[in-house]
């Protein structure tokens, strides 16, 4: 039995809109043990985006209302509070639908089981809630955060915190939070890595948000300030700037992107639970024959298309 001392670590989901990630939260650095505590980890990710003054004129939060789906099996999966019931309804279908679309693309599995421990969507309608649920004052373009505790190979905790924006109905974060919930459920024994992790889940935000990483990334190339593959694929914290950040993200979706397009998902999955286990670099030069910085290039210099995965069911 794998017992996991307490571990924690912090995944960004970062938009290209030009933030400061100055904000420590109550998160400790990447798997740091905990001494004594024997309770799994815990990921909490963010996600960024644009947000509106409106939003803080909407009020306080409504109490938490607690409408559940039915998932392919006929067991709640997901649950959203904080909305009235008529919009957490929608939230649901939508959450439940991303669920379905990323279970498929990442595990080929299309019906996949319910939750036994269901993923509560906790939704904010003012930044102070919001900064509030994450205990720190968020950079005004985070999104959304996802946590999520292990006991063994078991999760025991599925939450998201995602801020809505003006009038719309579906947080904008949504999607991207429920892929790392969903990815979460394939990588219990080790964490996947931090550039995968953002990399994948950034293939269910929309095209013109997966652009922008793109920009920011070949911005960032052509001015020399891209990450050296080790670093990228070594790197367990977010870079602690806002350029820094936006290159990783950027950078990491290239790659992806690369990955998929030359040997499918199911190859790319394969290689990244190799990963987890045994390091990056090993697994990508086993599955892939990536070893060298050159090896990487035609990555960055000839990207694969952008396609948002979860495109069919925009808001
Ligand atoms: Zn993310």
């Amino acid at each position: 039995m794998v017992l996991f001392s307490m571990l924690a670590f912090l995944h960004n989901c970062l938009s290209h809109t030009p933030q400061r990630l100055g904000c420590g939260c109550r998160l400790p650095p990447p798997r740091r043990l905990l001494a004594g505590l024997l309770v799994g980890w815990l990921v909490i990710g963010w996600s960024w985006g644009a947000f509106t003054a409106a939003d803080s004129a909407r009020g306080a939060e409504l109490p938490p209302t607690l409408p559940s789906s039915e998932s392919a099996l006929g067991r709640a999966s997901i649950v959203v509070a904080g909305v009235p019931a008529r919009q957490a309804a929608v939230i649901v279908e939508r959450a439940e639908e991303v669920r379905r679309l990323a279970c498929e693309f990442f595990h080929g599995d299309s019906s996949p089981a319910a939750w036994t421990e269901p993923c509560l969507v906790q939704v904010h309608t003012t930044t102070e809630s919001f900064a509030a649920a994450l205990g720190c004052e968020p950079p005004a373009a985070v999104r959304g955060a996802t946590s999520l505790e292990f006991v063994g190979d078991r999760i025991t905790l599925r939450r998201i915190d995602v801020i809505i924006a003006g009038a719309d109905t579906i947080p904008d974060g949504l999607a991207h939070e429920i892929v790392h919930v969903v990815l979460a459920d394939r990588f219990t024994a080790a964490p996947l890595p931090r550039w995968a992790d953002e990399g994948l889940a950034v293939l269910f935000d929309d095209a013109p948000k997966q652009a922008a990483h793109a920009r920011d990334f070949e911005e960032a190339r052509r001015h020399r300030r891209a990450l050296p593959v080790h670093a990228l694929l070594a790197l367990e914290d977010y870079p602690p700037d806002t350029q820094g950040q936006e290159v990783f993200y950027g950078q990491s979706a290239a790659l992806i992107r690369w990955l998929i397009a030359e040997r499918g998902i199911e190859r790319v999955m394969k290689c990244l639970e190799e990963a987890a286990l045994s390091g990056s670099h090993e697994a990508l030069a086993r599955h892939f024959a990536l070893d060298s910085p050159e090896d990487f290039a035609p990555a960055w210099i000839t990207p694969a298309p952008i396609e948002s995965l979860a495109a069919s069911q925009e808001r």
